[in-house]
C-alpha cells in the first residue's frame, strides 16, 4: 500500500478497494493525484485545463455515497478526459483557437455515465487540433512531452490522455480513436489503450472528426482497469444513431490466465517495410508467449489489402471532416472575427485565423475529393477499398479468434522530426487504421522496451467480441512484468 503521497500510483481495482474498506477517502487519493500534476505537470504538459476544485468537490460527495455504501467501481477514482469531449460547465477546447472559449452546456453521454458512477475529473488534456495528428504537436497551445523521455512525443492524437496515465496524473483518462488515436498514444506510453468497435460506446457529445470511424475509449495501467472503465461506458444510447443496441457483457468476466482454445493469427502485412527491428522483434515474442500460454498462433496470415487502408482513410477521415468542420463558422459559437466587409468574409477570417495548418490541409484534401466530377475517383473509390479490408478480416476471422501486430512501427519518435513532413506522421498510423476501417476493436498492451521506450502489442479482435480481446490482453499481462514499469519522473 503506497504513502498517502504516493496513491497515485493505485490501479482503479486496487483504490476501489482501499476505498471501499475506508482505508483512503476519495479526497486524499486526489489530493495526491492533485500533487503528483503538481510535481510532473510542468515537464509533461498533459492538460489543457486541469479542474482541482470541481475534482476535490467530487471527491467529497463520491466520499459521501461510499460511507452510504452507494459506491460503485468507478466512485471516487480520479480522471482525465481528453478535451474534445463536452462537459457541461468546463472548458471544452478540442485543443483549437476555434473552441479555445467554448464551455458547453452540456455532457457528453460518456460523462454521463461516468458521472451516475461518481466521478472525479482532475482536467481536460492535450491533443492534436480536433484529434488530426499522431504526436500531439498539432495542439494549438502546447505540445506534450512523453513521460519516458521528455525530448520525444507521447503520440497522437490523445497524447495527452496517454502521457497523463502513463506520468501518474490520473488513474486513467478516456480519450478518442479515428485512426489510432488510442492505440498509437498508448503503445508509445506504455499503458493500455482499447478502441471498442465501431457502435459500441455512444459519440454524443463527442466533437465528430469522421463520423464512420470515431469511437471513444479508455486509457488505464492494466487490463482489469480497462475492463472496469468499458463496462460502463459501453451500450446503446438513443441520442447516437450509430450505437448498437446491444447488451454490454460484463467485460471483467472473461478475464482469465488461460489461453487453451484461442486461435490467433499474425498478420504479415502488419510487419511494414519500415518497421523498427526492435518493434517486429517484441512483437513476435509476444506472439510465443501467446502460444506458451496455450494458445495456437498461426504465422501465416495474409490481409492482402492492408496496403491500401492508409490512402483509403486519408480519402475518407478528411471528406468528413470538411463535412463536419462546417459548422465552425463564427456565428452559432466559438471564434469569431467581427472586423469584416460582409458575412462571407467574416466567416473566411473565422476560418483562416481560428484552424491551425493540418486542420486546414484536411478541409481542403476533403473538400476536394468529395467535389463534383472527383467524387466517384477518389471518394467512393476509398468506400470501395474498405469494403475489401473489411473482407480480409472477415475471412481471417472465420479461423481465429483475434489477431497480433505491432501497434506502431516505431517506438517514441523525437518532438519536431515529423512536422515538417505530413506524409511521414501519417504513416505512425499504418497498423491502427485498417481497425477503424473495419470497425473493429483493438487494443494495446506494453509488450516491453527497446532503447528504453515503451512497445506496444496491438490485439484486435471480431465485432463486439471486445471479450476475447481482453482475455488474450489479460493473459498475456499476466504472464509478464511489462505492465509494472512506469516512467521515472522522480
Ligand atoms: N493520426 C490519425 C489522423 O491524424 C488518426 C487520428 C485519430 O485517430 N483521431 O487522422
Amino acid at each position: 500500500m503506497p504513502g498517502p503521497n504516493d496513491l497515485w500510483r493505485l490501479s482503479i481495482h486496487e483504490a476501489r478497494q482501499t476505498l471501499a474498506k475506508r482505508e483512503i477517502s476519495s479526497v486524499e487519493l486526489t489530493q495526491s493525484v492533485i500533487q503528483r500534476i503538481g510535481e510532473v505537470e510542468n515537464r509533461v504538459k498533459s492538460y489543457v485545463t486541469v479542474t482541482a476544485d470541481l475534482a476535490l468537490a467530487q471527491a467529497s460527495k463520491a466520499d459521501g455515497r461510499i460511507a452510504a455504501g452507494d459506491g460503485l467501481p468507478l466512485t471516487g477514482i480520479p480522471v482525465a478526459i481528453k478535451d474534445v469531449l463536452s462537459t457541461n460547465g468546463v472548458r471544452t477546447t478540442c485543443s483549437s483557437r476555434m473552441l479555445e472559449n467554448f464551455v458547453p452546456i452540456y455532457d457528453a453521454t460518456v460523462i454521463e455515465k461516468l458521472k451516475r458512477q461518481g466521478m472525479v475529473m482532475v482536467g481536460k488534456t492535450n491533443m492534436d487540433e480536433f484529434a488530426m495528428g499522431s504526436s500531439t504537436e498539432n495542439s494549438a497551445f502546447f505540445a506534450t512531452h512523453n513521460p519516458w523521455d521528455l525530448e520525444r512525443v507521447p503520440g497522437g492524437s490523445s497524447g495527452g490522455s496517454a502521457a497523463a496515465v502513463a506520468a501518474g496524473e490520473a488513474l486513467y483518462s478516456l480519450g478518442s480513436d479515428t485512426g489510432g488515436s488510442i492505440r498509437q498514444p498508448a503503445s508509445l506510453c506504455g499503458v493500455v489503450g482499447i478502441k471498442p468497435t465501431y457502435g459500441r460506446v455512444s459519440r454524443y457529445g463527442l466533437v465528430a472528426f469522421a463520423s464512420s470511424l470515431d469511437q471513444i475509449g479508455p486509457f488505464t495501467t492494466n487490463v482489469r482497469d480497462c475492463a472496469l472503465v468499458l463496462n460502463t461506458i459501453c451500450g446503446h444510447d438513443p441520442l447516437d444513431s450509430t450505437s448498437a443496441p446491444l447488451p454490454v457483457p460484463d467485460f471483467t468476466a472473461a478475464l482469465a490466465p488461460d489461453l487453451r482454445g484461442v486461435k490467433i493469427g499474425v498478420p504479415k502485412e502488419y510487419f511494414v517495410e519500415g518497421i523498427q527491428p526492435e518493434v517486429a522483434d517484441l512483437v513476435r515474442a509476444a506472439a510465443n508467449q501467446l502460444e506458451r500460454l496455450g494458445a495456437e498462433v498461426d504465422w501465416d496470415v495474409s490481409l492482402p489489402h492492408t496496403q491500401y487502408g492508409l490512402a483509403a482513410y486519408y480519402i475518407i477521415a478528411p471528406s468528413e471532416a470538411s463535412a463536419n468542420l462546417a459548422r465552425y463558422d463564427g456565428v452559432k459559437y466559438g471564434f469569431s472575427v467581427q472586423e469584416a466587409t460582409d458575412v462571407w468574409d467574416a466567416m473566411m477570417r473565422t476560418r483562416q485565423h481560428g484552424f491551425g495548418e493540418e486542420v486546414k490541409r484536411r478541409i481542403m484534401l476533403g473538400t476536394y475529393a468529395l467535389s463534383a466530377g472527383y467524387y466517384d475517383a477518389y471518394y467512393l473509390k476509398a468506400q470501395k477499398v474498405r469494403t475489401l479490408i473489411k473482407k480480409d478480416f472477415d475471412t481471417a476471422f472465420e479461423k481465429y479468434h483475434v489477431l497480433v501486430a505491432p501497434t506502431s512501427p516505431s517506438v517514441a519518435f523525437k518532438i519536431g522530426e515529423k512536422v515538417a513532413n505530413p506524409l511521414e506522421m501519417y504513416l505512425s498510423d499504418v497498423c491502427t487504421i485498417p481497425i477503424n476501417i473495419a470497425g473493429l476493436p483493438g487494443i494495446s498492451i506494453p509488450a516491453g522496451l527497446a532503447g528504453g521506450l515503451p512497445v506496444g502489442l496491438q490485439i484486435i479482435g471480431k465485432p463486439f467480441d471486445e471479450e476475447t480481446v481482453l482475455k488474450v490482453a489479460y493473459a498475456y499481462e499476466q504472464a509478464t512484468e511489462w505492465q509494472e514499469k512506469r516512467p521515472d519522473l522522480g
